[in-house]
């Protein structure tokens, strides 16, 4: 049975501040009180694992063991079926521009392109669908955790469309639409992201007294 996170003091093992806005407001309605990892002066731990979900449990340990006190970290990306998944765990990596604005940034539109530039090098025929995965995970002081996957399935297009959001929202047409994330309101896209999935698999599996259904179960 999956442990329960008792309504108390949880660390979000984060430093991005678009996250923190994010997750914040998810987790307080069930009596979390949220301090992040920057607010407690925590390392970030170099992200070594070769999966979403090895990197996330890295941040989440890292975070609960330095604190004292359970925590949250998420990690996410864009998956592209023809590229093999690619960019996967390297999605924020792909928009590393060595000059951007005036110095060392993230480049979004570079990395859009660059995704763009690998499919149409495949060919006309490429298929376009991709998903975005968010993984959170979960970890107690004592190294025990939780690891909820969520995805939102989509296909690419070109060029970019729409100017909300953030990332690679703007080629990322959800199933069942014709809009872009980038051309959904913040409340609509919450409602279908691959970080929405997520954190309702978290709130099912750690945040909902659900002993009975496993009692039932007899798992
Ligand atoms: P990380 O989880 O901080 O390693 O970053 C993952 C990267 O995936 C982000 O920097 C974004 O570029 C991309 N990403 C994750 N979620 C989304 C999303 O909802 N829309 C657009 N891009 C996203």
């Amino acid at each position: 049975m999956t442990r329960l996170l008792a309504p108390a003091k949880l660390v979000i093992a984060s430093h991005n501040a678009g996250k923190l806005r994010e997750i914040r407001p998810l987790l307080e309605p069930y009596g979390m009180e949220c301090v992040s990892a920057g607010d407690l002066g925590l390392p970030e731990p170099a992200e070594t694992g070769t999966t979403f979900a090895e990197n996330a449990l890295i941040k989440a340990h890292a975070a609960a063991a330095a604190s004292g006190i359970p925590a949250i970290a998420d990690d996410s990306g864009l998956c592209v079926s023809a590229l093999g998944g690619a960019p996967g765990i390297y999605t924020a990596d792909w928009a590393e521009a060595a000059s951007f604005e005036g110095g060392p940034g993230r480049d979004w539109y570079m990395a859009m392109g660059k995704v763009e530039g690998k499919l149409t090098q495949l060919g006309p025929d490429t298929p376009r669908d991709c998903w975005f995965t968010c993984v959170l995970a979960l970890a107690w002081p004592d190294g025990t955790s939780a690891v909820y996957e969520g995805r939102a399935m989509g296909s690419l297009i070109w060029p970019p469309r729409g100017t909300l959001g953030f990332g690679y929202d703007p080629v990322f047409v959800p199933t069942g639409d014709t809009r872009t994330f980038a051309e959904l309101d913040p409340a609509e896209k919450h409602r279908i992201s691959h970080r929405a999935d997520a954190f309702a698999k978290l709130v099912a599996g750690a945040l909902t007294d659900n002993s009975h259904v496993n009692e039932q179960s007899g798992s």
